[in-house]
């Protein structure tokens, strides 16, 4: 008898969902943990999130993100309510506590699968199991066991301190990160940074030159880009999967979303008993049809921007700024729907000017 029928790597906000979902249905569920420590990061998220995780946990209503060029041209985007600000904290807090019977705290050191099961070998323990999901974050172990490739990997860097109210800021300065942006959430008091290089000097950089305060600072990496994600006896999802959208580095509603459709997969394996790649495939990997289309064209634009100059920046600005005020921000998760409501001779000449 294996240990478990389904062992889910990592207590980050995927896999708590994912284990308490499974063990719900009532599938004998391990989830293990390497750290009793929590992620901080921003807590953007859209409406989708809360088809998984109660409303209460939102804290702050965004309806409008001005974006600020190199030399201080500015821009907003609005709309009804399209974004909220989330603890991060207490969400996965919540979760965590929802999983506190089938958590171990435990690092993965190494993961087998073959016809007859899976195996999970940890710092402390060897589990089998029938199916594992590897929710364990951008360096997955369970990923680079199966030998799965690393997406890109980015860094973001935040901190936190007093700051007066005003409207989220997103500033679009090479100086400030090369590939990415620097943010200002003045409704948490949260400045940062993503960037795929010198993350620390681009952040210190930011904040001098925007006169912003420090508290504790805090790093992670951020995975990016199209892996492979279904396997013989296994899934990958969340960071590990890099299902994260390139223009803004969000992250929790593409894992909750495709943590949806591994749930139904699981279940399918366990009543089938088939577990093979290609059934796993033909299930799991239906998550492309809802966002792999977005994120290839928000790749697209991500590399666009690496190579564009300031100068460049600030003209976009002159020729989107005024079309982007009168447009109305329906998705935050699918922005491209956005920047498309622009009229094309406007997308055209900034799409010309960004390229050449
Ligand atoms: C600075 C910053 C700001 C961000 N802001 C936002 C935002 O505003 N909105 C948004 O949607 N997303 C944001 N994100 C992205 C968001 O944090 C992630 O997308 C989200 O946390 C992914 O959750 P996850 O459960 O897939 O992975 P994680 O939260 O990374 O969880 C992975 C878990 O696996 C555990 N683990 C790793 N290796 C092992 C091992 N070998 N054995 C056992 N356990 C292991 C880790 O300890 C961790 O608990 C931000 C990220 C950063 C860095």
């Amino acid at each position: 008898m294996p240990d478990a029928d389904i062992i889910v790597a990592g207590a980050g906000m995927v896999g708590c969902y994912i284990a308490k979902k499974l063990s719900d249905r009532g599938y004998s569920v391990t989830l293990l943990e390497k750290s009793k420590a929590m992620k901080e990061d921003s807590g953007i998220v859209s409406k989708r999130f809360f088809r998984h995780v109660p409303k209460k946990f939102a804290m702050h209503r965004i309806d409008r993100m001005q974006f600020v060029s190199p030399s201080k041209k500015t821009f907003s985007l609005k709309g009804r309510t399209f974004a909220w600000v989330v603890s991060r904290h207490e969400v996965n807090s919540h979760l965590r506590k929802q999983c506190k019977e089938n958590t171990s705290y435990e690092r993965i050191l190494s993961v087998n699968t073959g016809k007859n099961g899976a195996e999970v070998k940890t710092d402390e323990n060897t589990y089998s199991c029938r199916l594992i999901v590897g929710c364990d974050g951008t360096f997955s172990t369970v990923r680079r066991q199966l030998g799965g490739k690393d997406p890109r990997i980015f860094f973001g860097m935040l901190t936190r301190t007093k700051m007066q109210k005003g409207s989220v800021q997103v500033h679009l300065n090479k100086h400030y990160s090369p590939d990415f942006f620097g943010w200002i959430i003045p409704q948490t008091g949260e400045w940062g940074i993503m960037s795929g290089t010198n993350a620390k000097e681009h952040f210190d950089y930011f904040g001098q030159k925007e006169n912003l305060e420090k508290g504790e600072v805090h790093g992670y990496p951020i995975p990016m880009g199209l892996v492979q994600t279904s396997y013989e006896r296994a899934m990958i999802v969340g960071e590990a999967a890099g299902q994260t959208k390139p223009l803004t580095g969000g992250g929790y509603v593409l894992g909750l979303e495709c943590a949806r459709h591994a749930i139904k997969t699981a279940d399918l394996c366990m009543q089938q008993g088939n577990f093979g790649r290609e059934f796993i495939v033909s299930s799991y990997d239906r998550w492309r049809m809802q966002f792999a289309g977005e994120i290839k064209l928000q790749l697209l634009a991500r590399k666009i921007y690496r190579r564009m100059t300031n100068k460049q920046i600030d003209k976009i600005f002159d020729i989107l700024g005024p079309h982007a005020e009168r447009v109305e921000v329906k998705d935050y998760d699918l922005l491209s729907k956005t920047f498309m409501q622009m009229p094309k001779t406007a997308i055209i000449k900034a799409g010309l000017q960004a390229i050449f």
